[in-house]
């Protein structure tokens, strides 16, 4: 465009060329736009949040800080696929957004996570009722592409002033709090607090030490002998794992499994259960004793990290024991994230002749239909149904209900946790094919483990009656009463 002389007057004319440009108005608009919000929601996102967080700082208000993240959203978007993942978290955001009032903001951030800022939110409990309302309006059933989906979430919550003076460590403390939630079962709210922090600390301590115990050979195993009812012998045995600390003494399985799971550490500790668990097996096979499948619990994180196949080939070669022998023991859990998947590794570990066990049958996710699909032969009764059970005669109806229906699967039946004679016997009437627990035995270091099977073998335990028949007619196989054994 330019000025250009009138030949005529004197004066100018403006001349150039006019261009429609409508289109890059709305194209700049939207990478503006998208400079400050979530490209799948609309919702602000972190830059614009921590914008407005700044502000009502600045006029001094207090603010709530929230993390939002939706519990088993991995799960829907493996199984349902991201389209229907997508549409979801949309869904989601508008339900939130909706909900919002005016002065707060709720923002996108993370693959499946939100975050709000709730301004003046008033005592505690008021802002304790604000985050109850928030989990009720994502508990609402969404319908996405004729899915029903019934969706909870996990929240944390930081304080402005208390618990941090920036954004940085308000979000980072809500996200803190959110993930202490997500442990203490999900579905649940947690405000931050000291003590919080504190164990989190302590969690990056531990897990800190985790990372080289396996190099320093702290880590050890031992194996809980597992009794067959019937014949009153040793049928297996559990590998459980122990941890000696250099400080803290022996730290339990539930106190560092989780932290293995959570670091990624599971898959190079699991690697090496497994190893030390089969030449433990193929030792004791060596030096005569009766050959016995040792199970071994595997994690969700070892199945999903896609070498477990070509690792447990590996192991079985490298330590020669035959796959019969090595009973692998899963989690429901594990199998009801990504079914297809797992399915096809459960069919190929099948394949192969290893035995697999369900462990913790019960403990929370308890369906019986699904497992008429999967290749397994074992069903473990979680022991907290052995607590409930002595306490509360429904729960035994339902311990002998579970037993049946697992013998109906054709499927053997064990009972974890077994601990008195009582809860004994009510197996042994209700035809409970075997039992783990402090009744039989403790977990035990590899020689005890051996010896204890030596006993069994020469000596089975049956009640009183049963022992004098057997007495009198039987006695245990010659060749594996000298076997003297070393587990190191
Ligand atoms: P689990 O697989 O269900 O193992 C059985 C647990 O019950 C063991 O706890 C065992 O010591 C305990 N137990 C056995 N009999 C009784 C009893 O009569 N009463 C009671 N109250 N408890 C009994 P432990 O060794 O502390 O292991 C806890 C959990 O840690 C295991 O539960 C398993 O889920 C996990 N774990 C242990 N070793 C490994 C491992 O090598 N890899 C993985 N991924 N997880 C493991
Ligand atoms: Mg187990
Ligand atoms: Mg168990």
């Amino acid at each position: 465009m330019g000025a250009v002389a009138d030949s005529e007057g004197g004066g100018f004319y403006l001349e150039g060329t006019a261009q429609d440009i409508t289109e890059r108005k709305a194209a700049e608009a939207r990478v503006q736009f998208l400079a400050y919000h979530d490209d799948l929601t609309g919702l602000p996102n972190r830059v614009l949040f921590e914008d407005r967080l700044a502000q009502a700082r600045r006029r001094q208000e207090r603010v709530a800080v929230l993390w939002l993240d939706l519990d088993n959203f991995k799960t829907i978007n493996d199984s349902l696929g991201h389209s229907v993942g997508n549409l979801l978290l949309k869904q989601v955001g508008e339900r939130l957004h909706r909900h919002t009032r005016a002065q707060d903001t709720v923002a996108k951030v993370g693959g499946d996570e939100f975050i709000f800022a709730l301004v003046n939110p008033g005592p505690l409990s008021r802002a304790a009722t604000a985050v109850k309302r928030i989990r009720r309006v994502v508990a609402h059933v969404f319908e996405v592409q004729g899915h029903v989906l019934n969706v909870t979430c996990s929240i944390g919550v930081s304080l402005f002033p208390d618990d941090g003076a920036d954004s940085e460590t308000l979000l980072k403390n809500a996200d803190l709090a959110m993930y202490c939630a997500k442990e203490n079962g999900r579905n649940n709210c947690q405000f931050f607090t000291a003590e919080l922090n504190a164990r989190v600390v302590e969690r990056l301590t531990l897990e800190n030490s985790l990372r080289v115990a396996v190099k320093k050979q702290e880590l050890f195993l031992v194996y809980q002998p597992q009794l067959e009812i019937a014949s009153g012998r040793i049928s297996g045995g559990e590998a459980l794992l122990r941890w000696r600390h250099p400080e803290l003494g022996l730290v339990a399985p539930d106190r560092f499994i989780p932290i293995a799971e959570n670091s990624g550490l599971i898959v190079p500790i699991g690697e090496w259960v497994l190893r030390t668990a089969c030449t433990q097996a193929r030792c004791w096979q060596d030096l005569g004793l009766p050959p016995l499948p040792i199970a071994v619990n595997v994690s969700a994180v070892q199945l999903h990290q896609g070498h477990f196949l070509p690792l447990i080939r590996r192991v079985l070669d490298e330590t020669g024991l035959a796959p019969q022998y090595l009973e692998l023991e899963l989690t429901e859990r594990v199998l009801l994230s990504n079914t297809g998947k797992m399915l096809s590794l459960m069919q190929d570990l099948a394949g192969m002749g290893l035995p697999l066990s369900i462990d913790d049958f019960g403990a929370g996710y308890s369906s019986l239909g699904y497992l008429q699909d999967l290749p397994i032969c074992k069903l473990k009764i979680d022991r907290s149904f052995m607590r409930a059970m002595m306490a509360n005669p429904r729960d035994a109806t339902i311990t002998a209900a579970v037993i049946g229906m697992g013998h109906s699967l054709n499927l053997k039946v064990l009972a974890e946790g077994v601990e008195t004679e009582e809860q004994m016997s009510f197996l042994r009437a209700h035809g409970c094919d075997e039992i783990q627990g402090f009744y039989f035995s403790q977990p035990l270091e590899a020689d005890a483990f051996a010896e204890k099977v030596r006993t069994s073998w020469r000596q089975p335990d049956l009640p009183r009656f049963a022992r004098k028949l057997l007495s009198a007619t039987a006695a245990a196989p010659r060749n594996h009463e000298d076997v003297a054994c070393s587990s190191r």
